[in-house]
């Protein structure tokens, strides 16, 4: 389980503690999922670690169990959404990459053609 307090002026931390309602999807001892409040596709749900830790790399340092936890439940709910194995997971890390949201999250997007290179 985490062991790493919940930082309150983060938002996933809030919505993790049920502070800030959100549409959740799925979730298992170590990992929650929630749809995007601005979703970039038909499915577009976030896949975060219960614990706080700002990023990807700041996670797989932490704990690679519950990295592989956010990763086989992002699959679980790409099932249940119907996606099959065809959907894509992204970790922004860094506010040049886009991460917006310095707790740590897997963006789970599926439902429609996805191009790559992402540009
Ligand atoms: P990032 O840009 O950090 O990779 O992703 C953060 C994501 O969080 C964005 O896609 C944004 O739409 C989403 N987001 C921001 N605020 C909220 C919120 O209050 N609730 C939910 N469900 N998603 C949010
Ligand atoms: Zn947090």
């Amino acid at each position: 389980m985490s062991d790493a307090p919940a930082d309150t002026d983060c938002l996933f931390c809030r919505i993790v503690a049920g502070e800030i309602p959100a549409e959740v999807v799925g979730e298992s001892g170590h990992s929650l999922a929630f749809r995007d409040v601005n979703p970039q596709a038909p499915t577009h749900v976030l896949v975060v670690p219960r614990r706080h830790v700002a990023n990807a790399g700041e996670f797989a340092e932490a704990s690679a169990d519950e990295l592989a936890d956010v990763t086989l439940l992002a699959r679980t709910v790409a099932q249940a959404e119907g996606l099959g194995g065809d959907y894509r997971l992204v970790f922004n890390t860094g506010a040049g990459a886009g991460q917006s949201v310095f707790h740590a999250h897997l963006h789970l997007l599926g439902g429609r053609a996805m191009k790559w290179p992402p540009g």
